[in-house]
């Protein structure tokens, strides 16, 4: 029997914080637990984004909190052609679709229906769905605004997705670190609506890269924050239409700050660095997560 894979996938666009060593040392305790391995991922898609030094933040945070991972680290930004080759298969069955709508566009159609009274439907993050008028493009046309340079996302249409599955999609959720139970959860890939796939300026896009890559790395155990628990519904849909094998899954409790809100990257007091300037240490660290 090959060893689980488990896998921790920072993005190089702040500095790690509490949120990220919770996230890190549960993937080990449940790695070490399993017998499986570790591997760390470099989410690095967004290049105006992310940077060498934030990179180099996180190879010294997490040595700092006494882990250890393979060699050699995947950075996504090395991979681009993979992602481009599932695009490509996305468009070839039609799949995706160019949305040339700007932000003021959306805002605009969604503004006029809403006067009607009713509301418009919004994703699990609160984001309004994309208006999916310009899945109705002639292809005639689509062609003439693509050689005329207008600017474009490549969209999940995700009728022709749902319809093209043969039945229902489920994923298996872990209910404890332990792994002594899961659940099956069904995946609403509809609540998202048309998802941006890939951009011009970033010709991949957090959902693609993702499901590719657990792919290409076997993971077969993801193990994340609650804030990406829905976000497992439109990755489901894509790993089902990519023909991708499917992981389990585990999303772990988040660390709030005092407000009561999700840590962010530009919370620096509770950035994993402060913390170590401050004199903290990787048992205090622990002690703060309840580890
Ligand atoms: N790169 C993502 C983040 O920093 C995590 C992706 C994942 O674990 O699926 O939030």
């Amino acid at each position: 029997m090959t060893a689980p894979v488990f896998r921790f996938a920072p993005s190089p666009n702040g500095e790690l914080h509490l949120g990220h060593a919770l996230s890190a040392l549960t993937n080990r305790r449940m790695a070490d637990r399993a017998s499986g391995r570790l591997l760390l991922r470099i989410e690095d898609i967004d290049l105006t984004r992310c940077t060498p030094e934030f990179e180099a933040g996180i190879y010294r945070d997490l040595a700092w909190l006494g882990l250890a991972w393979e060699e050699p680290v995947r950075r996504q930004s090395e991979h681009f052609g993979d992602y481009e080759a599932a695009l490509q298969r996305l468009r070839r069955e039609e799949l995706v679709y160019p949305a040339f709508m700007s932000r003021g566009e959306i805002r605009a159609a969604i503004v006029e229906h809403e006067a009607g009274g009713a509301k418009w439907p919004r994703d699990p993050d609160g984001a309004p769905l994309y208006p999916g008028t310009d899945k109705r493009l002639a292809e005639s046309e689509r062609k003439r605004r693509i050689a005329a340079g207008a600017p474009f996302a490549w969209r999940l249409d995700a009728e022709a997705a749902a319809a093209r599955l043969e039945s229902p999609l489920h994923w298996r959720e872990w209910t404890d670190e332990a792994m002594t139970a899961s659940d099956e959860i069904a995946a609403e890939p509809g609540q998202w609506g048309d998802v941006v796939i890939a951009r011009r300026e970033i010709p991949t896009s957090y959902h693609l890269a993702v499901v590719v890559d657990d792919a290409l790395q076997g993971v077969s155990h993801v193990v994340r924050g609650r804030d990406l628990y829905f976000a497992t519904s439109i990755q489901r849909l894509l790993q089902q239409i990519l023909g991708l094998p499917v992981p389990s899954y585990f999303h772990h409790r988040l660390v709030l700050g005092p407000d009561g809100r999700k840590l962010s990257k530009s919370l620096r007091d509770t950035g994993l660095a402060a913390l170590r300037a401050a004199g903290e240490t990787p048992d205090t660290v622990r002690s703060r997560l309840g580890l």
